[in-house]
């Protein structure tokens, strides 16, 4: 099976439950309904791309499947623990802090803005998370950092402060400290959208490496050639709605709806 198919197939598999799977998912902020209704399965291995217009509430989604962000009415599940709220308002058990914590820890989250911590050096962002965790050692969650700093070309750049780092460099610590938790799934929120054009490349090539490993991935981006090249399915996101969803060639070649062809002339 390709992981198209697998990504077809994500949720008739029952055996293989999807890594995350988010139900009718509502999210208002006031009158502002920012989320109206996402269904939404994640397959493991695979790469989801998210596009749409700014406002439309990619971010949003992304922190509900982190817990970052509480939804009014649905529930988002890693590995078929839900938390949140089933349709028709029935409230499910109230998860502790402790589980919602525990969920969080699968899910990496690489941010448009690096959010590097800038008094600490390169290594001791990658390391800070495993060890307070208590994953890791001190000195294994030094020796794991090592080699993902050697993974995303950093190997010299240790004991360098975020300020001393390009904006791509940044952004590639970002990800190795994403991966020192080993996390089941990946988020990327625009991660090369605050990157001087020369440098998106670096960032990205980094992030086609993981697909290419497996690791299962969600990338809220507007590089269309990236999109076209590493995912196995495109959604695309209008007010608080998925309003078109599949292949690559699918949705960006041959979009099915007015708003979905007018977001991509605007991009292309
Ligand atoms: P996108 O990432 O697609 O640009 P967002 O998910 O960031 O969209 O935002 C969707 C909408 O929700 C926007 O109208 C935004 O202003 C609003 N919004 C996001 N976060 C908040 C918040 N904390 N409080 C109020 N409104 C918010
Ligand atoms: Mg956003």
């Amino acid at each position: 099976m390709t992981r198209a198919d697998a990504v077809l197939n994500a949720t008739a598999v029952t055996e293989h439950p999807p890594v995350v799977e988010i139900v009718n998912a509502h999210k208002a902020y006031g009158a502002n309904q920012v989320l109206d209704g996402i269904d939404l399965a994640i397959a493991k291995g695979t790469v989801t791309v998210i596009l749409g217009p700014s406002g439309s509430g990619k971010s949003t989604l992304l922190r509900a499947i982190n817990h970052l962000e509480r939804l009014d009415v649905g529930y988002v599940a890693v590995h078929g623990e839900p938390i949140g709220v089933k349709r028709h308002g029935q409230r499910l058990k109230e998860l502790p802090e402790r589980a919602i914590l525990k969920q969080r820890a699968k899910i990496g989250f690489v941010f448009q803005n690096f959010n590097l911590f800038p008094h600490l050096t390169v290594l001791e962002n990658i390391t800070e998370a495993p060890v307070a965790h208590r994953l890791k050692s001190v000195s294994e969650a030094r020796r794991s950092a090592e080699n993902l700093l050697a993974r995303v070309g950093l190997a010299d750049k240790a004991e360098a402060y975020p300020r001393q780092l390009s904006g791509g460099q940044q952004q590639r610590v970002a990800i190795a400290r994403a991966l020192a938790l080993e996390p089941e799934l990946i988020l990327f929120d625009e991660p090369t959208s605050a990157l001087d054009p020369e440098l998106v490349g670096e960032v990205l090539s980094v992030i086609k490496d993981l697909a290419s490993t497996g690791t299962t991935l969600v990338v809220v981006t507007h590089e269309i050639g990236f999109a076209r090249e590493v995912a196995d399915r495109v959604i695309f996101l209008d007010r608080g709605k998925i309003v078109e969803q599949g292949t690559p060639a699918g949705v960006l070649d041959n979009p099915s709806t007015p708003r979905c062809r007018d977001f991509l002339d605007k991009v292309l």
